[in-house]
């Protein structure tokens, strides 16, 4: 057996099981032990009901005496209510909408109760607490993992499972770390952490292992950053001289004064150009800020040396977009611009006198090669095999962020060991601490102030008494010209799992139909989402862009760069579900114009700490000051993707612990140092390998 084993060669679990497992995909035995905790209920400080004096967490065991169901007076909330009775005294234990409780726990079963105690008006009370059965005097574990749940798998259960994997958990477990790093950094092993994650023997040896198993991630992730750093900095790349005086016609002549930050980000950008090692840069801002014009004007400084730039797009309705923009800006300097998509290419010229012309795709490539194009604006088309620049020194990537120096190289025609620089540019503000902390080396420019007259958009938390007050308010902006975006959470009902936190949520197929029939049976609605294809996306976008739809019903997947002038609402819908910054980012679809836009934020959730996180986009903040709440209140998973990183809170938290960070680092360097292909490590390899894949950042 090893850590690629199928679950059902287990001890005790069969098909009804592995089923069950599999919709938490688990298939393996490593996904199993991989499997963590959300959280641990500590009982080694086990006390009695008569020792209970005051409100705070306590753990107690005994027998249910009494076992009720009811619904609370004012608001109708179901509840189960259960006394619990020890050798001292008895105590209430209330669980609010979950009348299944009551139903589960028999007067005369033991449990144990861990937990909050509060004040209530029969007196203190445990308020939904953790429980479980146990048999007579529970003393195995004193430190209790819980696992994330789903119906029918418990925390208890998955311990069970777990339990007969121990003995063999040495022989089982490779260990990924080199000796060295453990011995240097005072480590416990691979398989002593998982035992201690599962069965954590004390507070001490559990953090030990929670810091074992973070270390290990950060350690991987580090060691693909660091070593990419260190094979780029070998390359060469092609020094740009930075002369201001070519760019000050261009900034002298925008319709509008660009912000200081946007200046900064210029000049930094233009001062790596001229050096002779590649660049690497991201280009941060917040929606709307204003990134385009700052690649233009780098752009143009490389041009003038006479060199080419290639500018790639995520779809093809940004490249048009962009190619529409950035055509128009560079018309005064005679730049020759391109447009390859793949369908209608297009090229507007010196010799066509500035008119814009549709031009085959070859004839667009062979101009690219003898270096006629001087910039080219495409989408994945831009890196097929047959494109080859003549002297390519630029390449500027919008929203997306993977592309190796390989592919950078692949798109020069003759010599491919220079490569070209790269400048990424995203919306998705990283919160500055996590990006210091993980990319603490990494060029970074950041836009962080709007263009002065941009009108705010006007936010507002709407509950569900006033939803149809706002649909009106709607329908009067449809009538006044503008269109409207709705966000929906979900895509299709589909198979409900009774606890998750999407239950209920609109989904993106009802909402559309129940919105063109009831809502708005005179408007133009269409929908949006993930699973249709992209030429069917493509066309709505269009038609959206288009004036052809009032209103577009769409998932999260709709694009972040998308410029639509005329949209001056955005409604979301479950907009609990979201994190702050993504929230934002929602809304920084309008407000791109010159009319005044509103933003409504639907929600059902009556939690005031809903309200309260809600309410911070209210105040109009800017991506980042959101990033860091995110971060605070949500940890880093919203930035670094849930799945790569588990669902391990304590790995997230250790993202946060700047000393584990440097120590992490100065580990990574080391083995570096001595083998920067991990040649001796092979285990170690593999995972960093299948990690680069994954990374955001280059
Ligand atoms: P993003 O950062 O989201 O890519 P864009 O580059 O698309 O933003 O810019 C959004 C709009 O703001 C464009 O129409 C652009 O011309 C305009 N813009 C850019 N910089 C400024 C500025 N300093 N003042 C006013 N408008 C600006
Ligand atoms: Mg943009």
């Amino acid at each position: 057996m090893d850590f690629s084993t199928p679950i059902s060669n287990i001890q005790n679990i069969g098909p009804f099981y592995e089923d069950r497992l599999k919709r938490l995909k688990i298939k393996t035995v490593g996904d199993l032990l991989f499997h963590f905790p959300c959280r641990y209920e500590d009982l080694s400080e086990k006390t009695t009901v008569s020792l209970i004096f005051s409100e705070g967490k306590y753990s107690i065991e005994g027998e249910v005496t009494k076992s009720s169901t009811g619904r609370t007076p004012r608001q109708n909330i179901s509840f189960s209510e259960i006394t619990i009775k020890d050798n001292t005294g008895e105590i209430k234990a209330v669980w609010l909408n979950q009348p299944y409780i009551a139903k589960n726990l028999k007067s005369g079963e033991r449990i144990i109760v861990s937990g909050n105690v509060k004040h209530s008006r029969d007196g203190l009370q445990f308020i939904n607490p953790y429980y479980e059965k146990t048999k007579k005097n529970f003393s195995e574990n004193k430190i209790l993992p819980i696992y994330p749940e789903t119906r029918g798998v418990s925390s208890k259960w998955i311990r069970f499972v777990i339990s007969p994997l121990l003995k063999d958990l040495d022989t089982l477990t490779k260990e990924t770390l080199p000796g060295e790093v453990i011995r240097e950094n005072n480590l416990c092993s691979l398989s002593q952490a998982l035992r201690e994650i599962h069965f954590p023997s004390s507070q001490e040896s559990l953090e030990r292992a929670k810091k074992r198993i973070s270390f290990e991630r950060i350690f991987l992730l580090q060691l693909s950053l660091l070593r990419q750093k260190v094979l780029l900095s070998q390359k060469k790349g092609i020094p740009v001289p930075v002369k201001i005086e070519k760019v000050q016609d261009l900034v002298e002549n925008l319709p509008f004064q660009l912000t200081g930050s946007q200046k900064k980000a210029a000049w930094q950008i233009m001062k790596d150009l001229e050096k002779n090692t590649p660049m690497n840069r991201l280009l941060e801002g917040d929606v709307g800020s204003g990134k385009t014009v700052v690649a233009v004007i780098a752009s143009l400084s490389v041009i003038k040396e006479g060199y080419q730039v290639a500018f790639m797009a995520p779809t093809e309705v940004l490249a048009r977009q962009h190619f529409d923009e950035i055509a128009k800006l560079l018309w005064r300097f005679k730049i020759d611009v391109g447009l390859l998509t793949g369908k209608k290419d297009k090229l507007r010229s010196k010799k066509l006198k500035g008119d814009t012309l549709e031009i085959s795709r070859k004839k667009l490539i062979e101009k690219a090669m003898e270096g006629e194009v001087e910039l080219l604006v495409g989408t994945h088309a831009l890196i097929q095999k047959e494109v080859k620049f003549k002297n390519l020194a630029l390449v500027v990537l919008d929203e997306q962020h993977r592309f190796g120096v390989e592919q950078r190289a692949n798109l020069c025609l003759k010599d491919n060991s220079l490569i070209p620089h790269l400048l990424s540019m995203t919306a998705t503000p990283i919160p500055r601490t996590l990006a210091l902390t993980l990319y603490g080396d990494l060029n970074l420019s950041v836009i962080d102030e709007m263009p002065k007259e941009r009108k705010k958009v006007k936010t507002f938390l709407i509950p569900r008494k006033k939803r149809n007050q706002a649909c009106s308010f709607v329908k009067k902006e449809i009538k006044k010209g503008r269109q409207a975006f709705f966000i929906c959470p979900r895509i299709e009902e589909g198979e409900e799992n009774p606890q998750s936190p999407w239950k209920g949520l609109k989904s993106v197929e009802k909402e559309k139909e129940r919105l063109a029939r009831e809502v708005f049976p005179d408007l133009r609605v269409e929908m949006l989402h993930g699973k249709m294809n992209t030429t069917e996306k493509e066309k709505i976008m269009k038609d959206f862009k288009n004036k052809k739809i009032d209103i577009l019903v769409s998932t999260s997947v709709i694009e972040v760069g998308i410029d639509i002038k005329n949209a001056s609402v955005m409604v979301i819908e479950g907009a609990e579900m979201f994190g702050l910054s993504q929230l934002h980012q929602f809304r920084g679809r309008v407000g791109r114009g010159k009319f005044q836009s509103f933003c409504f934020l639907f929600t059902s959730s009556g939690s005031k700490k809903t309200k309260r996180r809600l309410k911070a986009l209210l105040s109009s903040k800017s991506g980042f000051e959101l990033a860091e709440k995110d971060l605070e209140i949500r940890g880093p998973g919203d930035f670094l993707g849930k799945r790569q990183w588990g669902s391990a809170d304590f790995t997230m938290d250790a993202l946060k612990n700047r000393h584990l960070i440097e120590e992490v680092k100065e580990a990574a360097k080391k083995i570096l140092e001595k083998d920067l292909f991990l040649q001796k490590y092979p285990l170690l390899k593999k995972r960093v390998d299948s990690l680069k894949d994954k990374l955001h950042l280059e």
